[in-house]
């Protein structure tokens, strides 16, 4: 924590940029709990959610993409259709750990999400708790393979 200790401005803005296709950012990786959310809310079994919705990549899931423009399956009119249960990969953007170096934040985060620098100050604090669950989620997620 360098750059972000006085805290973050960021507000979605319902763009929807960050659930269409964005080079290496592109797929949504899920854990079970993911998976067992989303099929719930869905009111549909795991297995059928999984079956329906889901890849798996070398041991891994991820949603498939829309085939007609590589969007996320469930991005509708811009906006998160399944929003309170969508996964811990599109609850905790953008606070991933991959991105929140100076650089990565600078050249590849501000440059296509339109919430960086808009609305509240995150604190330092909350980030750090973000960035605890998802590098929870994508410990679950790479113990899977
Ligand atoms: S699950 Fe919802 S928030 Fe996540 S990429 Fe798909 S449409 Fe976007």
């Amino acid at each position: 924590m360098t750059w972000w200790k006085e805290g973050v401005r960021f507000e979605c803005q319902g763009s929807g940029k960050c659930c269409t296709s964005h080079g290496e950012y592109g797929f949504v990786f899920l854990t079970l709990d993911d998976r067992r959310i989303m099929a719930k809310h869905l009111g549909i079994s795991t297995s059928v959610f999984t079956r329906k919705y889901c890849e798996n990549k070398n041991g891994v899931f991820h949603l498939i993409e829309d085939p007609k423009n590589t969007d996320c399956m469930f991005l509708k009119d811009k906006k998160c259709s399944i929003y309170e249960a969508r996964p811990t990969q599109c609850r905790t953007w953008p606070f991933w750990p991959e991105v929140m170096n100076a650089k990565t934040w600078k050249k590849e985060v501000m440059s296509f999400c339109p919430g960086v620098g808009k609305g509240p100050l995150i604190p330092a604090e909350k980030i750090k708790k973000t960035l605890k669950e998802q590098q929870r989620s994508e410990d679950q997620i790479l113990a899977m393979k």
